[in-house]
């Protein structure tokens, strides 16, 4: 099931929207328009209704609140683009935002700029809207200005809050929170070992979880406030996402010490362009385990043909459309060399979103590396180290 959309592109950048971003944004306008807004826009009325302009504002400032975070992700992607690496995509879910970075920094210095750039965003932001706040309320203590004011001043005042709470509580020490990437940042360059450096980040970050568990519980369950839980929610958020990201570093450190033409699966034989795709089917998808195979005429590689793409031919197609009518021409292939190291071929297969590229070494293709043999390799070489 699809999951999340795209809805734009900034500065070459994807952006998407995760499902449950709505439900937070709903959330938000409800609380808002519908809750807060009306009280604070008529605080005499004993039991105040929504209506337009606290519906309307509380759409405004929910929208604001996320532009909030995206312009904080954005930060990060720019600076990342400054340090030569690609961003994928920045997907809006519902604890805020994250920039999917291809690659992991390569340097203590990329690192540490790129994971300070968003809370220095958000700090800016804060300083703005507040500068805004305060002018507007300096404005409404004259008096001159009419009852117009109490709508902005309630929006910009949210911003500013938001936007400082942002910066701060990024700034936390905890991976892979943004101080948590600083903090590692610093300890790496010191240490000059990225594992310790990520160890120690890490606990941070557990330490952090586990605090915001702790309050959040006794929140809710001593002051029966809701509000409680939400921390507590985030707090396990984190806490997955610290572990998650040692395992993954740990991974990414196996993988730099490995090349690609040693977990590759070798080429052995190849597929005639001009047999048709049931024949084609019968003759190598169903005896054998290849996934994808190199399509030739005898003398050079034309392209390649994978399972997934005979799915995607119609049924009745099969007997009369032929192999190099469907499969991915040599020009368009997306490969790894033999000698680059699997961590990059990793990043190079998520990126691609396939389940394996060729190989191509002296302009032949002489293998595939797919997820699976990786995993394999991992599966196997991290059980032998604990040992
Ligand atoms: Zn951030």
């Amino acid at each position: 099931m699809k999951s999340s959309w795209r809805v734009g592109r900034v500065i070459g950048i994807d952006l998407n929207l995760d499902a449950s971003w709505f439900i937070i944004v709903a959330l938000l306008i409800y609380s808002l328009g519908f809750l807060e807004f009306p009280h604070e826009l008529h605080p005499s009325a004993r039991m105040p209704r929504a209506d337009a302009t606290s519906i309307a504002l509380g759409i405004a400032t929910s929208l604001l609140l996320f532009a909030s975070v995206l312009a904080h992700e954005l930060a990060h992607a720019w600076m990342a683009i400054q340090r030569g690496i690609a961003v994928k995509r920045i997907t809006l879910f519902i604890f805020g935002g994250v920039a999917q970075i291809a690659d992991e920094p390569d340097r203590p210095s990329s690192e540490f700029l790129i994971a300070i750039m968003g809370p220095l965003m958000s700090a800016a932001l804060a300083a703005v809207f507040g500068a805004a706040w305060i002018w507007l309320r300096i404005l409404d203590a004259t008096g001159v200005a009419g009852d117009w004011l109490i709508a902005p001043i309630l929006l910009f005042g949210i911003l500013a809050q938001a936007n400082g709470s942002l910066a701060l509580f990024n700034l936390a020490p905890g991976f892979p929170l943004d101080g948590g990437r600083v903090l590692r940042a610093i300890l790496w360059g010191a240490l000059r070992d990225i594992r310790r450096a990520t160890r120690w980040a890490t606990r941070g970050g557990q330490l952090i979880a586990l605090l915001m568990i702790g309050a959040g519980g006794a929140w809710f369950f001593l002051l029966s406030n809701g509000g409680g839980i939400w921390y507590a929610l985030i707090g396990v958020f984190l806490w997955n996402a610290a572990s998650e990201g040692y395992r993954q570093m740990l991974m990414l450190e196996m993988l730099r010490g490995v090349s690609v033409s040693a977990l590759m699966v070798r080429v052995v034989e190849t597929v005639p362009p001009d047999i048709s795709i049931i024949e084609f089917v019968n003759a190598y998808i169903l005896p054998r385990r290849e996934q994808t195979f190199v399509v030739s005429d005898g003398v050079a590689a034309l392209g390649i043909i994978a399972f997934d793409q005979i799915k995607r031919v119609p049924r009745n197609a099969w007997h009369t459309r032929r192999v190099r009518e469907v499969m991915t021409p040599r020009a368009q292939i997306e490969a790894l060399t033999p000698a680059q190291t699997a961590a990059s071929a990793l990043a190079r297969l998520s990126a691609s979103e396939q389940e394996e590229l060729p190989v191509i070494d002296d302009d032949q293709i002489i293998g595939f590396l797919g997820q699976d043999a990786l995993l394999r390799y991992l599966k196997l070489y991290s059980n032998a180290a604990r040992k």
